[in-house]
């Protein structure tokens, strides 16, 4: 393979004017406007490239030191290389460099995103969601041709069906022809004389459009459902987009949501807790008994198995958590301070100052209070 300098003929100390001026008279004999041959093309790229990277002076310093061909540096032909030629081809001749033959005008759609809002409920079990949305769909009077009944579309007299004109323009080149889109049929090489009223010639209309989305059980806040070939219509007959659905979950007033476990927090009176008993809690399975063991603390939990919120693919579901908060009675009259009191005699917990506690004990009571939440 060549050097850049051997591409552009010139010695590897030439100066800038040398490679400008040794650049400008092979583009001329190259480029494809002039020359339209394959072998003249595929040259003209390599002296094109040849110029961006030696008319740059650090990246012609990065060529001279690593003979990276892009001069940025790095080896390969990854990354920017041929932006740079994109880029220098339309500074010198214009746009549309490189397309060819006149645009479809049948294109496909785009994709569609749109959120819609559910219950906890709604996770956990599945729903059947009713969407109602905008969207493209393909003009039902002309089947998406874009032309009156009976009429069709005709080739461009501008174009004559290319899509595109040649126009010269003046460069530092000299006269040179550079191509652009025909502002007549905008690129489609065929204008339509007589187009259908319904969707102004554009083949698909704006509607409301109703349908029913299945919503799997497990799905949470910022799932994706993704269906295929149901987001808008191309223009021209084309092909529909995807339509994305995603899912946001309302926050519940009892559950709060830790991948597939729900927890809630239940409060019960110290004599309840000291004595165990049965707490009733209604879930989405209906209301559940939540047994607490005489001796139950603050803090401690109590665990449904299997009453959380199902694998989104199928599989067990989590499980429902109870945090115990255990509350201390406030506001005692005279009986029951005295009960109170004969308890603590009974128990020999008549103390005047707090217990100190064991840091680990304590400490170790926090962690796992902080991390239950
Ligand atoms: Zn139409
Ligand atoms: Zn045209």
């Amino acid at each position: 393979m060549s050097t850049h300098y051997e591409t552009l003929g010139v010695a590897k100390d030439a100066t800038g004017q040398e490679i400008k001026s040794a650049y400008r008279k092979l583009a001329r004999k190259l480029h494809p406007d002039v020359n339209p041959s394959q072998d003249a093309a595929e040259q003209f790229k390599l002296v094109t490239r040849a110029y961006e990277v030696l008319s740059d002076e650090q990246k012609r310093a990065n060529y001279d030191a690593t003979g990276d061909e892009n001069g940025n540096g790095q080896q390969g032909f990854g990354g920017g290389g041929f932006g740079g030629f994109g880029d220098i081809f339309e500074q010198f001749f214009g746009g549309a460099g490189g397309q060819q033959g006149p645009m479809s005008r049948t294109q496909p759609g785009r994709d569609a995103l749109i959120t819609v809002t559910i219950d906890l409920e709604d996770a956990v079990k599945g729903t059947v969601y009713p969407l109602e949305m905008e969207s493209a769909v393909t003009c039902k009077v002309c089947n998406g041709s874009c032309c009156r009944e009976g009429t069709s579309p005709v080739t461009c007299s501008i174009c004559h069906g290319a899509g595109q004109v040649q126009r010269p323009v003046r460069s530092f080149l000299g006269q040179m022809m550079t191509v652009e889109t025909c502002a007549a049929c905008r690129g489609y090489g065929t204008t339509i004389p007589d187009p259908c009223v319904e969707c102004n010639g554009e083949g698909r209309v704006r509607e409301h459009v109703s349908k029913q989305l299945n919503i799997p059980a497990g799905v949470a806040s910022g799932t994706r459902i993704q269906l295929r070939g149901q987001g808008e219509a191309g223009p021209g007959g084309g092909p529909n987009g995807n339509l994305f659905v995603e899912i946001d979950v309302r926050r519940h007033k009892i559950f709060e949501r830790d991948h597939n476990d729900l927890h809630a927090k239940m409060s019960l009176p110290m004599t309840a807790a000291a004595l165990g008993c049965e707490l009733k809690l209604e879930t989405f399975d209906g209301e559940q008994t939540v047994n607490v063991e005489s001796g139950a603390q603050d803090g401690d939990t109590v665990t449904l198995p299997g009453l959380g919120v199902p694998r989104l693919r199928g599989g067990k579901r989590g499980d429902i958590v109870v945090h115990l908060q255990v509350v201390t009675p406030t506001k005692l009259d005279a009986a029951q301070r005295d009960l109170l009191e004969q308890l603590a005699k009974l128990r020999g917990e008549e103390m005047t100052a707090g217990q100190v506690e064991q840091s680990g004990g304590m400490f170790a009571r926090l962690r796992d209070k902080l991390h239950q939440r």
